[in-house]
């Protein structure tokens, strides 16, 4: 048996990461050594970059803090609204501005969230490895559903979706790094992350159905895929989808 114990408490929704037996509640851990406190908490089954504050003994400490006999140990996920910024914050300073790099599997939300403006990366093919390099190198939030990518080391940002349901995980989304504010819509391609602009009719004439060219006049065009987009169409649908996705307050 392990000589040293330390005493946990998780809170709010960290909890949702430990087996269903510690959830608020504090827990017993068993170690020797002297490890650093990021180890108790990733083995318990939290990964980091969802950490925001560690008390230790009621203290703020780094997550090179050496564990000791004894400790009592709070961990508390990311705070939106309370004011703790006289204690040191463990994750890097928040990244100034909102990227994701978006998990293979959470296409639909990759969508719902160019729908809103956010730059978001988003590759069905791509690797485990290959999504950590992409967020880091481009400053990128990561957004999985599979814990296990946010306990790599080199992930400063990442947050990991609850909901199987993709408006929920977009909700999850900007409730969790409060991003209302930032919503700014009909700017990037749905299709492909690309900026859309504005064009004149003339230029995209020889694309358009016939149909489109009688009944609309405004049209958009992706820089980057070229893809086209028309008030009315795509346009109004999205508009209402948004509406309807941030609810009556907005
Ligand atoms: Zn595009």
């Amino acid at each position: 048996m392990k000589p040293y114990i330390a005493n946990f408490r998780f809170y709010e929704e960290l909890n949702d990461f430990l087996a269903p037996e510690c959830h608020k509640k504090t827990v017993e851990y068993r170690f020797d050594g002297r490890p650093a406190i990021k180890d108790p908490i990733e083995t318990l089954g939290v990964p980091h970059s969802e950490v925001d504050l560690v008390l230790v003994n009621d203290e703020s400490v780094g997550f090179d803090y050496r564990l000791r006999h004894g400790d009592r140990v709070a961990v508390y996920p990311l705070f939106e609204s309370l004011d703790i910024s006289p204690l040191q914050h463990l994750r890097a300073k928040p990244l100034r501005v909102t990227r994701f790099m978006v998990d293979v599997n959470l296409g639909k939300l990759a969508r719902l969230l160019r729908m809103l403006g956010f730059d978001s990366a988003y590759g069905n093919r791509l690797e485990d490895g290959e999504i950590v390099e992409i967020a880091v190198r481009e400053k990128r939030i990561i957004l999985t559903r599979d814990r296990r990518l946010l306990f790599r080391k080199a992930v400063s940002h990442g947050f990991w979706v609850r909901s199987d349901d993709p408006e929920t995980q977009l909700q999850e989304v900007m409730q969790r790094l409060d991003l209302a504010g930032q919503v700014k819509p009909l700017q990037r391609c749905l299709q492909c992350n690309g900026l859309i602009e504005s064009v004149d009719a003339e230029q995209v004439w020889s694309s358009l159905q016939p149909l489109t060219r009688r009944y609309y006049s405004e049209f958009y065009r992706c820089g980057d895929c070229r893809r086209i987009y028309w008030e009315g169409s795509h346009v109004e649908h999205m508009s209402e989808a948004i509406r309807q996705m941030l609810g009556p307050r907005r």
